[in-house]
């Protein structure tokens, strides 16, 4: 029966001056993700909300699910809307739509009248009473319970007339493109998918790295990180993703360095290549799913020296998080299944027995000097061979 959704949004809604921006970015979000399913919509905004009118047939189910993957959307009401030919007609609309919602139903209702339109000739309270009163008239088993109502019949008068009562969830956030571009350094874990969605979340566009070592790591490990890319990209729109063949520096990093500080030293050259890339592609941070304490790179001393080869931020939103929470997360999300594949990664195959947890700066630095004369030329090599990989 739903031909239309009205989106509400919350966050944006207090940015002052900038407001319209913010507007304008989620109604391109909405029209991205509506673009991807059969149907066509026009997509506008009003007044503190924005709309989208299905101009032809198409999947309820589809609709909703792709508007749930739109950051700044608080919630979807799937709206009827009707012209204003006046109160009376407007009484019989909304008890046909009371009717094929809710007729034969046991149930207590409010209607909460809402007006943009300030010239309407009657007001709030008035609509209020007058449509509860006749939807009272001519429905026997509907009550009227105005401190906790089963169901809300929410009435917008604008230049139509809104009416809604189902508000279906959101993921919230701000729309992607209010807010910059950032990196992710994107393997094929858990952690890392969920990190750029998070950043994602706050209306940043996000490129990615990856770095594979082959023949270490398989064709099938990379296809796993362009798949889990394509995953997050249901979210964070387009992702541009280098896949960086980073075997060389690897092998000559096992060849030149103390083997327990390997995976630190590796870490250091990671951070360093994605800072590059970050920059040509006009992005002012890096993301990495890195958490407290999770395995030996990731204690507060490691956490340091892998800052220390970076000027632009690095954002580690799962910092704090519990392995569990990050789990729930990604099966939310729907990339837990690719990321639990069981493929090598190019961490594990180099990865000492007994890595150092307390590396000290200094240290690492002096031992990275046994990589000066080779690991220059090999620098280079990595960025020149990348590969991209445009995602969407
Ligand atoms: P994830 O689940 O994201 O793989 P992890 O718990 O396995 O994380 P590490 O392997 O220590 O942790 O990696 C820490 C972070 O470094 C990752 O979250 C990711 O951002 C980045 N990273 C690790 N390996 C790679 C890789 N091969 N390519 C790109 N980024 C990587
Ligand atoms: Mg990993």
């Amino acid at each position: 029966m739903f031909h239309a959704f009205l989106i509400k949004y919350s966050e944006i809604g207090i940015k002052g001056k900038n407001r319209y921006l913010f507007e304008d970015a989620l109604v391109r979000q909405v029209r991205r993700a509506l673009n991807k399913i059969d149907g066509n919509f026009t997509v506008s905004k009003e007044t503190g909300r924005v709309f989208a009118m299905a101009e032809s047939d198409f999947d309820y189910d589809e609709a909703v699910e792709a508007l749930q993957h739109v950051f700044g959307v608080s919630a979807i009401c799937p709206v009827s809307v009707f012209e204003d030919r006046g109160f009376e007609q407007l009484a019989e609309d909304v008890c046909g739509y009371v009717e094929e919602l809710y007729g034969g139903r046991e149930i207590t209702f409010k209607v909460a009248t809402r007006r943009a339109r300030k010239e309407y000739p009657m007001t709030s309270m008035e609509i209020n009473a007058g449509l509860g009163g006749m939807i009272l008239d001519r429905f026997s088993t509907l009550k009227v319970d105005v401190h906790k109502p089963d169901v809300f019949i929410n009435v917008e008068i604008r230049n139509n007339i809104y009416v809604y009562s189902e508000e279906i969830k959101g993921p919230g956030g701000l729309p992607v493109g209010t807010g910059g571009r950032a990196t992710l350094l994107l393997s094929g874990g858990i952690d890392s998918p969920v990190a750029g969605y998070m950043i994602s979340k706050r209306g940043i566009q996000i490129d990615a790295v990856y770095f594979h070592a082959p023949p270490y790591t398989s064709e099938r490990a990379k296809q796993k990180v362009v798949d889990l890319a394509r995953e997050i990209s249901a979210y964070t729109g387009p992702i541009k993703l280098h896949v960086v063949n980073f075997t060389d520096i690897q092998l000559a990093i096992y060849d030149k360095c103390p083997h327990d500080e390997l995976t630190i030293i590796m870490r250091r050259y990671m951070m360093r290549i994605a800072e590059q890339l970050a920059k040509e592609d006009g992005s002012m941070a890096l993301i990495t799913g890195e958490s407290i304490g999770q395995v030996a790179s990731q204690t507060l001393q490691s956490l340091n020296c892998t800052n220390a080869v970076c000027e632009m931020p690095v954002f580690r939103p799962l910092i704090a998080f519990d392995k569990q929470d990050i789990v729930d997360i990604s099966q939310k999300i729907g990339t837990y299944d690719t990321s639990i594949l069981p493929f090598e990664d190019c961490c594990t195959i180099f990865v000492a027995k007994h890595p150092v947890t307390k590396p000290e700066l200094k240290r690492i630095e002096k031992s990275e000097t046994h990589l000066t004369g080779v690991i220059e030329e090999l620098y280079e090599k990595a960025l020149e061979t990348q590969e991209v990989i445009s995602i969407e």
